[in-house]
């Protein structure tokens, strides 16, 4: 693990949650994106060389619909910068950590992402990022 890249904050109503974090941060959001996939819409601060990612579900099924229902707003993940996530992944297995996709996906802000589930990770659901090259 290279740095803590951001933290994933499961929100309600993502205008909301940026006009109060701006407040906050006394800063702007820099980007807001949509992930298709993963039914989120993501908002992203940054501060100091860490990144807050606020999420918004844009689905009923989408995990971030879910994590609201059962635990309310808050934080959602943990991410991680690697350098290769491929190999990352490997490493987690072999060391016993539960990885939730075997195979890097299109997350927000150029990445590629992986998950590890958070009964491997003392309750906190950590995601693996690197920069997406192409
Ligand atoms: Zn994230």
């Amino acid at each position: 693990m290279e740095k803590l890249e951001h933290i994933g904050i499961a929100v309600k109503d993502i205008d909301k949650a940026n006009t109060m974090f701006a407040q906050l941060l006394g800063r702007a959001h820099y980007k807001i994106e949509d992930v298709e996939s993963e039914g989120v819409r993501t908002s992203f601060f940054e501060l100091g060389g860490v990144k807050i990612e606020l999420l918004e579900a844009t689905r009923d099924d989408s995990p971030i619909a879910k994590f609201i229902e059962k635990r309310g707003e808050g934080i959602h993940h943990l991410a991680f910068q690697v350098e290769d996530i491929r190999q990352s992944i490997v490493e987690c297995r072999q060391q016993g950590f539960q990885v939730l996709n075997e195979e890097p996906k299109k997350g927000a802000d150029n990445k590629v992402i992986c998950f590890l589930h958070p009964k491997s990770t003392a309750g906190v659901l950590i995601e693996l990022c690197a920069e997406s090259k192409g």
